[in-house]
Formats: C-alpha cells, sequence, structure tokens
C-alpha cells in the first residue's frame, strides 16, 4: 500500500505520525498529538487527524458526561471524542465524524460487511479483518489536499483493548515505507517526594511493552511535574534506543497553549520532521501573539458555569475554553468557578457546596461578574439552572445560556414575567399543558426512542440590530447543534413575543428560533447551538467575546473605586 496525494499536479507521499501514550492515562497524548498539528501548520504543511478510540461503544454520544467529558460535535455531526475539540483547537481546522474511529464502529464495519457476504465465506479474525478496517480509516484522512495525517491512539499501551492499534499501525508503517511514518510515544516521569527523584523505569517499562508490539518509537514525550534534568534524558534515550535529541520533556504549564511553544523549545518537531523528510522552519509568531494575551491580564472576570456535571470540569470542555479564549480577546483573566444547578435555590442563593471550584465558597450569584448556563439532557439541574437564568434577569448579571441553557431562559421567562406557570419543555414535564420546548412534529413518532437529534452545523438569520448580530457582526452565522428539543417561532409569536423577549435569530426557513435576547439588559442571551466548539484562542466565539465585554463591565463596576471607596455590589 502506498498512500500518495497529487497536488500541483505533483505526486508525492502523505506522511503519518502516530502518537502513543505509556505508563498512564490522562498524560494529555491528544494536546500532544494536537500541539505537533500544530507545529507542522506552522511550517506550512496541511495536518488532519484521527483518534482511534478503544472503547466499543460505535461513538461517544451516548456516554454519560460524568464518566467521558463533553462530547464534541463537528461541522457534520458527528458525537466525537472531546480530543477532536482540542484538535480543531490547536490546528484551526474543522475535522469531520472520519476523525473518530472507536473499535466498536470499526467491528460495527466489519461485521456488516460479514453480512453481507463481502469476505466470501472466509473466516473473519482480527487479524487481518479487523486491523485491515483500521489501515482504511487511517488512509481514508491521506486526501489530495492533506500532507500529514497525525493519528492518536487513545488507551495506554499495556490495555488489552489496543492490541489491534498498535498491530495495524505496525503494519501500515511497512506498507507505506519507514521514510513516511514516525512513531511518537508519551509517558510519564513521576517524582517521587521521600528520595526527591524522579524516575525513569515506569518508561522504560512502557516502551519495551510497545516494543514488543513491533513499534519503536522515534521519539519520546515525557510528562512530569518538574522540568526533567538532562542526565535522566540520557538515560531514557539509552534504554529506550531512541536518540537523545528525541526524548522531549513535556513539564506542566500554566496554560495548555503553551505546550506547542515547549515541544518547540525540545526540538520534537525538528525529530519528526527530520525522519519525515520534511522541511521549513516553523512561523509561530501568531501562536506566540494569541498566547500573550493570556498572560498577565491586568483584571480579572470572574464567571461560573451553571450545570449539573460541574464536578467533571471536562463535561464542559469546550465552554471553559470558549471562555478562556474570550476573556484573553478582552484583555482579562478568567476566574472561572462551577456551580452544581441542583444547588441553586430560586432567591439566587447557593446551597452548601455548589460551588466546586479551586475558589473561595461563594454565597450567592451576585458574587459572579457572569454567568453561563450550558447546555444538557434530562430534568435533574433544570430547575436549578431555570433559578439562576430568573436571578441574572432579574438583577442584570450577564448571562450566556447555551442549548438547555436558552431554553431554560425561555421557560424563566414565561412562568416568571409573563405569568404562563405551565410552560415547560417536554423533556422534564412530557404532560405540561404549555410545552413551550417540544419536539419537532416529526419527531413527535420516535418519542419513545427520544426522538432524533439535530446533529452540527445549521445556519441561522439574525435580527439586524439585535445584540447577537452586532457580537457576530453579520446577518448570517452557522453554529453546530446537538439537541432534540425546540423552542418554534409559531410558539414565540402565540405566547413569548412581548416586545422585550426577541427571537434574535431563526432558521433560515423562519420555523425554529436559534438565538433569544432580552431589550434593555447588559447581556441575556442564549441560542440553541453550541457556538464553544467553533472557538478558537485566535478567533473567539462572538457571543462568548460579547458576554466576556459584558462581564467585564459590570466586573469594573463593582471593583474598588478609587481613594478609597467601597465596592458596591450591582443589583442587590
Ligand atoms: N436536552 C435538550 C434537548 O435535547 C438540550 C440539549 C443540549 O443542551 N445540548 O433539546
Amino acid at each position: 500500500m502506498k498512500v500518495s496525494a497529487d497536488r500541483d499536479g505533483k505526486s508525492r507521499d502523505v506522511k503519518f505520525i502516530f502518537v502513543t501514550g505509556g505508563v498512564s492515562s490522562s498524560l494529555g497524548k491528544g494536546l500532544t498529538a494536537a500541539s505537533l498539528g500544530r507545529l507542522l501548520k506552522a511550517r506550512g504543511i496541511s495536518v488532519t487527524m484521527l483518534k482511534l478510540d478503544p472503547y466499543i461503544n460505535i461513538d461517544p454520544g451516548t456516554l454519560n458526561p460524568f464518566e467521558h467529558g463533553e462530547v464534541f460535535v463537528t461541522e457534520d455531526g458527528g458525537e466525537t471524542d472531546l480530543d477532536l475539540g482540542h484538535y480543531e483547537r490547536f490546528i484551526d481546522e474543522h475535522l469531520t465524524k472520519n476523525s473518530n474511529a472507536t473499535t466498536g464502529s470499526i467491528y460495527f464495519e466489519v461485521l456488516a460487511a460479514e453480512r453481507r457476504g463481502d469476505f466470501l465465506g472466509k473466516t473473519v479474525q482480527v487479524i487481518p479483518h479487523i486491523t485491515n478496517e483500521i489501515k482504511r480509516r487511517i488512509r481514508r484522512l491521506a486526501t489530495d489536499d492533506i500532507d500529514v495525517v497525525i493519528t492518536e491512539v487513545g488507551g495506554t499501551v499495556g490495555d488489552i483493548e489496543i492490541l489491534p492499534f498498535l498491530e495495524a499501525i505496525r503494519q501500515f508503517r511497512l506498507e507505506v515505507g519507514r521514510d513516511n511514518v514516525s512513531f511518537v510515544h508519551v509517558t510519564f516521569v513521576p517524582y517521587m517526594g521521600p528520595t526527591g527523584e524522579q524516575k525513569t523505569k515506569p518508561t522504560q517499562h512502557s516502551v519495551t511493552v510497545l516494543r514488543s508490539s513491533g513499534v519503536q518509537p522515534d521519539a519520546i514525550v515525557c510528562r512530569s511535574d518538574r522540568p526533567l534534568p538532562e542526565d535522566l534524558k540520557l538515560k531514557i534515550s539509552n534504554f529506550c534506543d531512541v536518540s537523545a535529541s528525541a526524548v522531549a520533556n513535556a513539564p506542566d504549564v500554566e496554560s495548555i497553549y503553551e505546550i506547542p511553544l515547549v515541544f518547540h523549545e525540545e526540538g520534537l518537531d525538528r525529530v519528526v520532521c527530520q525522519r519525515l523528510g520534511l522541511e521549513g522552519r516553523p512561523d509561530l509568531t501568531a501562536w506566540k501573539q494569541a498566547l500573550s494575551s493570556l498572560k498577565d491580564p491586568q483584571e480579572t472576570t470572574r464567571i461560573a458555569i451553571v450545570g449539573k456535571y460541574v464536578r467533571l470540569h471536562d463535561a464542559y470542555l469546550s465552554v471553559a475554553e470558549a471562555l478562556s479564549h474570550s476573556a484573553a480577546q478582552c484583555g482579562v483573566g478568567l476566574e472561572l468557578e462551577w456551580v452544581d444547578a441542583e444547588l441553586v435555590l430560586p432567591s439566587g442563593e447557593l446551597m452548601h457546596q455548589a460551588v466546586t471550584g479551586v475558589n473561595s465558597h461563594t454565597p450567592s450569584l451576585p458574587d459572579f461578574d457572569g454567568i453561563v448556563l450550558p447546555g444538557g439532557f434530562g430534568p435533574r439541574g433544570i430547575e436549578g439552572k431555570t433559578n439562576a437564568a430568573h436571578f441574572t434577569r432579574v438583577y442584570e448579571i450577564p448571562c450566556l445560556g447555551l442549548c438547555l441553557g436558552m431554553q431554560a431562559m425561555t421557560i424563566e421567562y414565561a412562568r416568571n414575567q409573563l405569568q404562563l406557570q405551565a410552560a415547560s419543555s417536554t423533556e422534564l414535564h412530557p404532560q405540561t399543558t404549555l410545552p413551550i420546548i417540544d419536539l419537532m412534529h416529526d419527531q413527535r413518532d420516535l418519542k419513545n426512542l427520544g426522538g432524533t437529534m439535530r446533529l452540527g452545523a445549521y445556519p441561522a438569520v439574525l435580527l439586524e440590530g439585535s445584540a447577537v448580530a452586532t457580537a457576530y457582526g453579520v446577518t448570517e452565522v452557522s453554529e453546530r447543534h446537538r439537541h432534540r428539543y425546540e423552542l418554534t417561532t409559531e410558539c414565540y409569536a402565540a405566547h413569548l413575543d412581548d416586545g422585550d423577549f426577541i427571537a434574535s435569530g431563526v432558521s433560515p426557513d423562519g420555523k425554529l428560533v436559534e438565538f433569544i435576547e432580552l431589550r434593555g439588559h447588559p447581556y441575556w442571551v442564549g441560542t440553541q447551538a453550541h457556538p464553544e466548539f467553533k472557538s478558537r484562542l485566535n478567533k473567539p466565539a462572538p457571543l462568548f467575546t460579547a458576554f466576556m465585554q459584558a462581564a467585564k463591565e459590570r466586573s469594573r463596576a463593582r471593583a474598588p473605586r478609587l481613594f478609597g471607596q467601597e465596592s458596591q455590589p450591582l443589583g442587590v
């Protein structure tokens, strides 16, 4: 198998980088792969990425956010692993559902082929049938416009589940040629407190296990909580049979966006490019500029995410990233806290232990400069979100509602401002007499199956002069969706249009409300979409930037005045 692309009339080999991990999970393999992607793009190389996930689920769409973190949604409606969010944010490209392959989806494909009789009576086996399908998933990303495909092998070397992946990438190198493949292995070098030493043995063991699958790394990325001295790098080089210059250290950093710069300093991209015969020097000026805006802010804003999965911050990963991008854009430091929606009282007071962040205990919502109501599924926590929405509306605290968050804002307004006490969503109260948020007619037959999701990018038309249109600077936008329930324009016109609660963006056919806002409020905006998925450090999502700007203004108004005046909390 030779994979070559034909660009500018010239045929050339596509290159492949495989990132594996050893010693422990959660070492930042995804960020390593994404950072390498950024460094290649900075050399003018076109990159795409793939995550191989060892679990049996067909995709992460059905996984509990508490267990697996956020489900990242691609433009084409793929429900994918959250690492794809890192990939997109770092390489600044839209990926598709083809960039995530789970063991389940690979078996599913092979079994469907078996049922069709495609294997002509042969015994279907892990090798070659499953490994062939894995290789096909990698190869199909090598389109004409792509120079390098970076594949992250999920899981940890030594896991039973990832053996077919390791075997497939071993075969892959043989098939496309040694000079077209580079293996990068990410490990952990722990610090032993009692002896005050950093230990390389786990790294040595994990490389031994990797080599037993026939994969010899070209470079090793050593994660550590403190810098690794040169002699330990030499030791790893010796024991693991990689050159000393190919042992890169990645100690913990303050911001994930520093990682590409750390790798570049360590020469990781040089080693990989040499291996693959890729030329050019990276131009990291733009990345450094974007990064510098994250550093040394003169002032801070205190933002709360009020959601039901707040105990696992990864469940709202893209929301948190979009907030940090917009904070950098507005020149403020982000003080982010996580509030359990179930513990928000109608008064806006927070019950004990509602705040799970690292910061001090926060007694009530007015202590924040802005509140984000993120997405979610199922009835639990929605009443608390509705309480929070009410509080932000009445006390003029900037509020951004995302999907379920927008639905909660709409229900709140209907109940408390328009006196429509019965107003609800059929997701929360299936028997409600006023279902302002409901499945679409054509979905009701599927109700027992939970309806079908609206997934991926959908366009919307914005109301000229609205806060939303001002934030975007245009009136035609497209954002990604992941939900079943909707607010229709028909329902809006019949029950909610009081001249203040504005449907500021609708679907092009005029049937669905995609954005809402409140006239006269500093910032009370909701969207049925998830703009956080498209936010990048250098291109923050416009609704987040406008929200952060409003939060910054509130923070300034609350800050202690000069000449010894006391601070005046707003709104209470
Ligand atoms: N559960 C809601 C729906 O399905 C909202 C989903 C979300 O917030 N992503 O419509």
